[in-house]
């Protein structure tokens, strides 16, 4: 057999690696149009901070180490132009020297990710404004840093890589404002999301929610009611969109935002074409719906369920909550399934529940931990959660991602047998509480 993976980052090189795993025999070729390959994309932000300085730990692997350790040809700057899934080839264009071939599958995997969208304001184009996608942006933001010394940044997007990066900006030395089209971060609600705010705003940092953009100038951002945000260096993180040209050329099905349809074995509608990664539309496991969720910890999971199922086995996706954390500063947002917003937008019968809770003793440093938790009254069922915190926000919200995930019964929190010790929590954990409220 003889497989052809696009693309080689977490979703490509997991396929990759997964078929190796299951067949000692496989031809496995990745073409991959960039120089970097296998890299921990998470980590940019605090790299870019200097929060650690180890590029080789972002980047811990090459071509040649799929080679020598996983015989996984991978061919870096080689971008593939076109499928013919009849005759089951692609032709590849060779970057470095311009040379053009073909190649050909009996298994094809489309892993070819995600690009930053571009916001339809003028100024994008300007030598301060960046993007954070890949290695080769992070390091045109930090040579530019490096070079130019920003004093002040503007960041357009509130989603977890605006956030991380308004945490990295600050602790680079440079005043932060942050523009958001609604309220900050994207699945929270606002309830919440004001705890978020208030925050950020303690931090020094310009919050702008509900707000418009109208031009990049060189001094800074123009907002909707046309005032100047200054700026020496901006930052675009408005979201993300699927890479799905090649995919579309061959007729494959597309679903939300133009992501890739797959069955639950990353099966396309075309024959002996699989797809995983950024590049495809999940389902939500609460509501069986369709949802655009590009993240790395389903990349990974994608690109090892399509590997498995090309090699013969029958791994089956389950779905996705949709659950996100990060950190921004010493504080950390957490979120796993509906929020109330959506649960409303659904039609369930919402019932919701805030609460908050040391995180663990005060005499041992104990802070605040807030929990949102949202149920059905109809079906007694725990719909999603939302977490803010500082310490320990992790682990409550993994917690209530396995309850919601086992349909375990809201009032059923309260008979968990968590860990308690007081460097940990306390002796009913706020998890408990939650049960509390929601019998
Ligand atoms: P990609 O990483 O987009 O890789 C696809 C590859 O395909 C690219 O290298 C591209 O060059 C290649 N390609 C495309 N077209 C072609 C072609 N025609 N020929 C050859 N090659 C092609 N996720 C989390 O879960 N938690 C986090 O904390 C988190 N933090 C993040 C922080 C940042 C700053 C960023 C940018 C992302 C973060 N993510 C996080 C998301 C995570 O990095 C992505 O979900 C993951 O990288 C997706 O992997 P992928 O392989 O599907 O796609």
């Amino acid at each position: 057999m003889r497989v052809i993976i696009i693309g080689a980052v977490a979703a490509g090189t997991s396929a990759a690696t997964e078929i190796r795993r299951n067949d000692k025999n496989a031809e496995i070729i990745v073409y991959e149009k960039d120089k970097f390959i296998s890299y921990a994309g998470c980590g940019m932000p605090f790299y870019i901070s200097n929060e650690f300085n180890d590029f080789n730990g972002l980047v811990p692997r090459d071509a040649g180490f799929f080679k020598t350790k996983r015989n996984i040809d991978i061919l870096t700057e080689h971008e593939v132009l076109s499928i013919d899934s009849k005759t089951k080839t692609v032709t590849v264009k060779n970057i470095k020297d311009g040379e053009v071939f073909e190649d050909n599958y009996d298994k094809l995997v489309i892993a070819t990710g995600a690009t930053s969208k571009v916001p339809e304001i003028k100024g994008t184009g300007r030598n301060h404004v960046f993007l954070l996608r890949n290695i080769n942006d992070m390091n045109r933001i930090k040579s530019f840093i490096e070079k130019e010394a920003p004093r002040k940044a503007v960041i357009i997007g509130s989603g977890f890589i605006g956030m991380e990066m308004c945490e990295g900006f600050v602790n680079l030395g440079m005043d932060v404002t942050i523009i958001a089209r609604s309220s900050l971060s994207k699945g929270i609600d606002k309830d919440m999301s004001v705890f978020i705010e208030r925050y950020l705003e303690e931090k020094g940092i310009k919050v702008y929610t509900n707000t418009t953009t109208q031009e990049i100038t060189e001094n800074g951002v123009i907002l909707g009611n046309g005032s100047l945000a200054e700026a020496d260096i901006v930052l675009l993180a408005a979201g993300i969109k699927p890479n799905t040209e090649l995919a579309k050329q061959i007729g494959v099905e597309l679903g939300i935002n133009d992501s890739i349809k797959v069955d639950k074995n990353m099966r396309t509608n075309v024959d002996d074409v699989y797809s995983c990664g950024d590049c495809i539309e999940v389902y939500n496991t609460i509501t069986g719906k369709p949802m655009y969720r590009p993240l790395g910890s389903t990349a990974n999971k994608t690109g090892t369920i399509a590997g498995s199922n090309i090699t013969g086995r029958n791994d089956e996706f389950m779905g996705v909550l949709g659950t996100g954390i990060y950190r921004i500063f010493d504080m950390t947002v957490g979120q796993t399934g509906l929020s109330e917003e959506e649960a409303k937008k659904q039609g369930f019968n919402v019932v919701v529940t805030i609460d908050e809770k040391m995180n663990k003793p005060e005499y041992l440093g104990g802070r605040p931990i807030i929990i949102k938790a949202v149920a059905d009254k109809d079906t007694n069922t725990l719909l999603g959660a939302q977490v803010i915190g500082y310490e320990g926000v992790d682990k409550r919200l993994d917690v209530l991602v396995t309850a919601i995930t086992l349909k375990i019964k809201p009032e059923n929190l309260i008979h968990l047998d968590l860990s308690y010790s007081p460097p940990y929590s306390i002796p009913r954990d706020p998890v408990y509480y939650t049960g509390i409220k929601l019998r």
